[in-house]
């Protein structure tokens, strides 16, 4: 099994395999890769979370927003924040 992270975001960019991203530490479901879209940054980028209370967003500045797990607090946009999980090991259990 091998998991992607932020810190190889090139590889995330055109990362559109069906599956979801969770919480690296406490394996919270944060996005579907349904809500994935394609854009100009290396990081990547949803439109919604699994669930309306997978991620805490705390304003930082007008325009940036920190987002942290909704479960663990944990930080994400830092590296190794999120894994990947195919969507075939998530139905699996
Ligand atoms: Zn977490």
């Amino acid at each position: 099994m091998s998991f992607c992270s932020f810190s190889r975001g090139e590889v995330f960019k055109n990362h559109f395999k069906p599956g979801i991203y969770v919480c690296a530490k406490c394996e919270n479901q944060l996005f579907s890769s349904h809500s994935k879209y394609e854009h100009s940054s290396p990081w990547p980028a949803f439109t919604e979370t699994v669930h309306e209370d997978s991620v805490s967003k705390h304003k930082e500045r007008p325009n940036a927003y920190k987002v942290r797990c909704g479960k663990c607090e944990n930080g994400l946009g830092h590296d190794s924040s999120l894994k990947f999980v195919p969507k075939d090991k998530v139905d699996g259990q």
